[in-house]
Formats: structure tokens, sequence, C-alpha cells
């Protein structure tokens, strides 16, 4: 079977690693040709615009997948006339735009931040009133990595932020005081079977994800990177509970084959979603040694028609650490025990995830002191 990959980069990448002992073939469609997943697997270096280079692209393949959730809903449907399109072109179409998507969860019952549409400076005025201070605003397409967006803290910040934001499609959204950001990584397959991992604690810097922590009901108690302290959660069996209802929700009414992340803010007992993203996802990369099967894999299983692999963890602890501007020496992370590499073969370039280290551990300290070796080998843990 040969599957097609739209977007080349390192997600490209770990799906075909994946996909090999499996015997899948795979060919990807990536502008650039530096793609990643070009050094793996067969390569078309084509704009993913190009009509005839997708009708070329299309040729002798069984089914289409994509890693790069900014694929032009266009490109999408124009291949799912062709060949099926695994996650729906529809899922695009949602998660593309923040005002859409917010509204997809608040027609299905997932609880979300309170949100307005903001075309103009008086809708703007209209809705501070009724959404109140703080609150962001963001661009409703293109965002990503905290991109297109501007926290308002006093009413004179709405000047600022329309200078800085306004003339394209927005959105306002109430400020969440959220404890912890986290994400649950579900997986449906033709059939409609689903599967889940468990509820992921993400922290984040500068917009972009540096740590995810996993395992029965961890938690850190500080959101500081370099004092992250493991601690032992309050409620995670309800807040497992409702993040899979919520995921269970949007797959099925999606009709949705593949791997998805729904991204949410905790406070307290309650969460609230923040986005999907329509493929395999950052925050799922412990999967990779963490479960019995990793995300990657499951995406593939389901796109493949195959039946979906184990969600369990093998340890009771994972976490992981990206590697952002800089790649450490290998024999530094191999050292530490529980440690994983995944170099992704890319160039380094300040603020580019180029690798990530997986870690799993049997207790809550060993997984404390093992992500505190890896954090001091990221460019973070070096200055
Ligand atoms: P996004 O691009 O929507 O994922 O937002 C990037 C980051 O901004 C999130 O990971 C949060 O840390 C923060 N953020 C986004 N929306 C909100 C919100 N409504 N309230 C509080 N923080 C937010």
């Amino acid at each position: 079977m040969t599957i097609g990959i739209l977007g080349g980069g390192q997600l490209g990448r770990m799906l075909v690693l994946a996909g090999a002992p499996l015997g899948l073939q795979f060919k990807i469609l990536d502008p650039s040709s530096e793609a990643v997943a070009g050094q793996l697997a067969p390569l078309l270096c084509e704009d993913i615009n190009d009509v005839p280079a997708l009708l070329w692209f299309s040729k002798n393949l069984d089914v289409v997948t994509y890693e790069w959730e900014n694929v032009p809903v266009g490109s999408a449907k124009y291949l799912a006339a062709r060949v099926p399109v695994f996650p729906p072109p529809r899922a695009l179409e949602i998660s593309s735009d923040r005002l859409k998507e917010k509204s997809f969860f608040r027609e299905n019952g997932v609880p979300t931040p309170d949100f307005a549409a903001i075309e103009s400076r008086a809708e703007l005025d209209a809705a501070l009133k009724e959404i109140g201070l703080p609150a962001v605003l963001k661009t409703r397409k293109f965002g990503y990595d905290g991109k297109g967006q501007f926290v308002l803290k006093t009413p004179r910040d709405a000047d600022k932020a329309w200078e800085k934001l306004g003339g394209v499609p927005l959105i306002l959204e109430s400020f969440v005081p959220f404890e912890r950001e986290v994400s649950i990584l579900a997986v449906r397959g033709q059939g409609g079977e689903k599967r889940f991992y468990p509820l992921v604690e993400n922290h984040h810097r500068e917009g972009i994800l540096r740590l995810s922590l996993v395992g029965a009901g961890l938690t850190s108690s500080s959101n500081r990177l370099d004092e992250t302290q493991l601690e032992e959660d309050v409620s995670p069996a309800s807040l497992q509970s409702d993040a899979e209802k919520f995921a269970s929700k949007l797959l099925d009414k999606l009709d949705y084959v593949g791997v998805m992340a729904l991204e949410l803010f905790q406070i307290g007992e309650r969460l609230l979603a923040n986005e999907i993203a329509p493929r395999v996802h950052n925050s799922g990369h412990w999967t990779i040694e963490g479960s019995v099967c990793s995300q990657f894999e499951n995406h593939l299983r389901a796109v493949a028609g195959l039946p979906l692999g184990s969600t369990e963890m093998k340890a009771p602890f994972a976490a992981m650490v990206n590697l952002i501007g800089h790649l450490p020496p290998l024999c530094e992370v191999l050292r530490i025990e529980g440690a994983h590499a995944h170099f992704y073969g890319k160039e380094i370039k300040a603020g580019r995830k180029v690798g990530h280290i997986t870690l799993t551990a049997s207790s809550r300290e060993e997984l404390q002191s093992a992500v505190d070796a890896a954090q001091l080998l990221t460019a973070d843990g070096r200055r």
C-alpha cells in the first residue's frame, strides 16, 4: 500500500518511520526540496496548490493524508475526488479558521472560552463590552505557535490590538486564567472505532511547545520550565473522561479518520477547548516509546483501514522535551536513563524544532531527574 503525505516536515518523517515496519510505502509532496521526510521517502517537490502537480502526485496512491494543518482545503478536496483523503478535508476547513472551529465546538456541546467574530473596530468595542477584559484578539486564519495574537489587558489596549491585527477577519476570546494547558490525542478508524491516549500537560514558552508531561495524575506545580516540580493531580479521572467525551463527539461529527489532537485549558475541574489539530501532534511525540502503539502508527493504521493499536502507556510516566534551535551531542542525550533521541535531520535555525527527547520512567522521582537532565541539554538549559 502506498500512502501520500502532504507536507514533508518532521511529522511526515516520523509517519514514514512508523510505517516502514508495516511494509507501507510513501510518497511526499512538499514545496521545499529540504523537506526532511524526503530523506526517507520519495519527495515530489512542488507547490501544494498546483493542480498538475496534485494530479501527478495522486497517481498510484491508495490513500492520502497530511501532516500540515495549513494544507489548502481546495487541494485536499481536489485530491479527495481522486483518492481517499484522511482525515476528511472538512476537518481542515474547520481547524484552519478559529471562528469556525470555536463555533463547531459550541454546536457540539464542547465548552470554549467566550468568543465573538470581529470584522471592524466597532465590532471590537462592542465585543469587549460583552466579553470583558482581559481578552485575546486573534486572527481567524494562519495563526500558529502564538503568532497573530494580542492580549488586551486595559481598554486602551484596543487601539494597539487593532493597529496590529485589524484589516483581516478576527476573533476575540475571553482570556482564560488556566492552571494548565493539556491536550488529548485521539484516533478514529474507518469503521468508527476510537482510542484515546492519556491527557498530556503541555508547557509553552514564546508560543512554542517546550515540554509535555504524562502519567497517572501527573501535574507540575510551576509554569516555569526551569523549576518544573512534578506533583500529583487532584482529579485526573474526571478530566480524562471529559476530554475523551469532547474528542469523541468531534471525531464522530466529522466522520473523522486518523489522529486528532484537541488542545484544552484546565481551570480546576473544568476543561475549555482551545483548538484542534487534524493530524499527529507535537504533544503526542512521547507515544513513540511511551505507548504500546504510537500516535504515528495509529494514524497510519486508521488511514490504511487497519485495526487500531493499544494506546496504553508502557511505563507509568513519560515526558517529551523539544529541542529548539539547538541539538545537543547525541551521547549526552543517551546518557540519560530512559531517554530516547529523535533528531529530525533539519538544518539548525533559531526557534526551529530540530528534534525531541522522549523520556519514560517508573516513578515520579525518576521522571523528575530525567526531565531536569534533558532540559539542561536544550538551548535554554545551556544559557
Ligand atoms: P493558540 O494559537 O490559540 O493555540 O494560542 C497560543 C497560546 O496562547 C496558547 O497555548 C495559550 O497559552 C495562549 N492562549 C490562547 N488563547 C487563550 C485564551 N483565550 N486565554 C488564555 N490564553 C490563551
